[in-house]
């Protein structure tokens, strides 16, 4: 079966998955493209299930004001980039403000999902949106150890590399003042450079 149809038939059984019992339906997938970029964020918010698609509120405004900045529209990167993340349901609401950050099991339940994407899609740059999502793959103390630079990397003895970026939600301010918005400037140019990220500029 062509890599396409795999996708589709993947992201059909992860829209039916029902494992956690904290988490709020739907489960919110990208587009089913092979690509040679996988994007993986933290877990939706509470809009992306009527909306239907991951970073579809104001968090996504803000990186897709990145991408677009380094040459890839919001539309080409849905359409050429496989988006993932560390969970696929909408946690809830955190009582004392924000998103619930998804729990230890939560995050290993669905990590099952991430594990099926990248054995589908092989990619050959991973872009792990925020703290939660590059802590999948090495340890972070501070974002300032880990933003703006490139590293290589083996998952699950696939060779990439990995250029992670901080989560540009609202609530946080490192992107936006120093030494956060320096960083993020390099990790950006890193990105612009890179020979997956040029194939997606027409
Ligand atoms: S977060 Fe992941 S594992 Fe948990 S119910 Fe949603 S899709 Fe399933």
């Amino acid at each position: 079966m062509k890599t396409v149809k795999l996708i589709q038939a993947h992201q059909e059984n992860l829209s039916k998955c029902r494992l956690c019992p904290k988490m709020i339906p739907p489960v919110i997938v990208g587009q089913p493209v092979k690509s040679d970029i996988l994007l993986i964020g933290q877990a939706p918010g509470d809009k992306e299930g009527d909306l239907g698609r991951p970073f579809a509120w104001t968090a996504g405004k803000t990186m897709f004001k990145w991408f677009d900045s380094i040459g890839v529209s919001e539309q080409d990167f849905r359409a050429n980039v496989y988006m993932s993340a560390v969970c696929r349901c909408f946690p809830g609401k955190n009582p004392k403000g924000g998103d619930r950050v998804p729990d230890k099991t939560e995050i290993e339940t669905c990590s099952q999902w991430l594990n099926a994407e990248l054995e589908l899609i092989q990619p050959k740059l991973v872009i792990p949106v925020g703290k939660l999502a590059i802590s999948q793959y090495m340890p972070v103390n501070k974002l300032v150890d880990v933003i703006g630079k490139k590293m290589k990397l083996d998952i699950n003895g696939i060779a990439v590399e990995m250029l992670p970026l901080p989560h540009p939600s609202g609530a946080s301010t490192w992107h936006r003042m120093s030494p956060g918005k320096e960083l993020l400037e390099q990790a950006l140019n890193l990105l612009a450079k890179h020979k997956s990220w040029k194939k997606l500029i027409k």
